[in-house]
């Protein structure tokens, strides 16, 4: 009777995942989207203790309570600049409880497992704490990565692509082992060295990875974190978890393949990394002069414009200059100058952050483009105002084959009649490349932090 209802309220968390899913694809359903997840995952774990009939209910709860008071501060005290980081963090907790319920899992009798079954439910085991393991070791790197901590350059070993193929092939030969030999030390031995080896892999894979490529290796590991949950669930005939494990895993691959498609990157690529190892043209081989303007004089060009593009980036996230900006369109609009917003689809440092904190401004969702929608518009353009982005308007990707981030698709604002671009000093992107853009002629530089900068030219065009 309990299993039947925990069952029942299972294919209803599912359906709430998939419709949480749905409604994430788009900024104006984002929230429902949100919700529809929230309620979901309530109703499993309820759904979980009621098929557990309450065992160990006393340790589950204390570890809920413990937990929700952990997430509630994390996500309270969180700055939007920080989610990568904590998004890596979170996968790399799915990570390890795959490994943790894997061992455990061995660990427990299997009394009833025989022949054929025995060998798929060790498989299960081997696997979900293989995937567990490099998504575990994987992830603190790129939270490391992204939080500054380690550099973003990609570690290059020479013959790095054979020695990964070399652990991969020991891990398959150690797989073979724990499957014929009977359960107990030596078993427990074999998955230990698994374990040591898969962690090197995870910790290999994604220091090879660099600059442009990091977007990509985030969505690759909350894939993981999905197919490793996926591989729990069926180790543990839990049937929400293969559900949910598999809805992660895909659809975390399907946002890596659309992001490499964005950015002109095979797959295989990426995984392989080295990109962004390239020396590329450094600040002193660059032509021109940087030419730093005012905000009188960029708010004179605005109102003298009648075309005018906003592209933002990470700088913008830092300074939380968003709701400024969005006032800035407003007024400009009502001074009869069109303006549009470029967004690029690695911008800031997470799949869609501009979009959401433009959302969050307020900024109509039908002025904002993406990077295919309004490249061909800058050529057109009386003013493009570049706030704090840097790799993303790049000439170097396209003109610089030497470039760190040659190849990847950028917006092309330097074509556009004016550019001027707020930052707060010369410094480079997350790339660590030079920026050409920042010495053409038509580029004015407006240095200082872009709140600043955003302000006071509010301020100006109000006066
Ligand atoms: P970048 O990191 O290339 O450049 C951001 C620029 O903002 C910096 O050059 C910095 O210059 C400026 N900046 C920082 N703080 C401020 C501030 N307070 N006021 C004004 N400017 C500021 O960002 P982009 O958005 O152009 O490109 C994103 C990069 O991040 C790409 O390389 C992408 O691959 C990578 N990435 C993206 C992820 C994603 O999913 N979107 C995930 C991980 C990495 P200064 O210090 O001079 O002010």
């Amino acid at each position: 009777m309990l299993n039947g209802i925990g069952n029942i309220a299972y294919l209803g968390a599912s359906t709430l995942f998939i419709l949480s899913l749905r409604g994430l694809s788009h900024p104006t359903s984002a929230r429902r989207g949100n919700l529809y997840g929230a309620a979901g995952m309530l109703i499993a774990v309820v759904a979980t203790l009621i098929i557990a009939q309450g065992a160990g209910i006393e340790v589950v709860l204390a570890a809920a309570v413990i937990g929700a008071a952990v997430g509630a501060l994390l996500a309270r005290r969180v700055e939007m600049t920080q989610m990568p980081q904590l998004v890596a963090i979170l996968h790399s907790f799915v990570g390890l409880a795959a490994v943790l319920i894997g061992f455990t899992n061995y660990l427990m009798p299997a009394g009833e497992f025989g022949g054929a079954e025995r060998v798929i439910h060790l498989s299960e085991i081997y696997l979900g704490v293989f995937i567990g393991t490099i998504t575990f070791t994987g992830s603190i790197v790129a939270f490391l990565k992204l939080q500054g901590t380690i550099s973003g350059k990609p570690l290059v070993i020479p013959g790095r692509h054979l020695l990964n193929l070399l652990v991969l092939v020991l891990c398959v030969a150690i797989g073979y082992r724990f499957l014929s030999v009977p359960s107990g030390a030596e078993g427990i031995g074999a998955l230990l060295v698994m374990i040591v080896l898969a962690a090197a892999l995870g910790v290999h894979l994604v220091m090879a990875i660099g600059g442009a490529d990091m977007p990509v290796v985030v969505s690759m590991l909350n894939s993981y974190s999905g197919w490793a949950a996926a591989a729990t669930g069926f180790m543990l005939s839990n049937d929400l978890l293969i559900t949910t494990g598999a809805l992660v895993g895909s659809s975390g691959a399907i946002l890596s393949y659309i992001m490499c498609r964005a950015m002109n990157r095979s797959f295989i690529s990426v995984i392989l990394g080295g990109f962004g190892a390239a020396s590329g043209t450094s600040s002193a081989d660059i032509a021109g002069e940087v030419v730093a303007t005012s905000v009188d004089e960029v708010s004179a060009i605005l109102r003298d414009a009648s075309e005018v593009i906003i592209v933002p980036g990470y700088g913008m996230a830092v300074a939380q200059a968003q709701t400024t900006i969005s006032e800035i369109t407003r007024k400009l609009d009502s001074l009869g100058v069109r303006v549009r917003f470029g967004i690029h689809p690695v911008a800031g440092r997470l799949p869609g952050h501009m979009n959401v904190l433009l959302a969050e401004a307020k900024v109509p969702y039908d002025i904002v483009l993406e990077m295919d929608e309004i490249n061909e518009d800058f050529t057109n353009t009386d003013v493009v105002l570049v706030i704090g982005a840097n790799d993303i308007v790049n000439p170097g990707a396209l003109e610089d084959p030497g470039s760190p981030i040659a190849g990847m698709p950028v917006l092309e604002v330097w074509k556009a009649r004016t550019v001027v671009v707020s930052k707060r000093s010369m410094a480079t992107g997350y790339a660590g490349v030079d920026n050409p853009l920042f010495y053409k002629d038509n580029t004015r530089m407006l240095f200082g932090d872009a709140k600043g900068s955003v302000d006071a030219l509010l301020r100006q065009l109000d006066a």
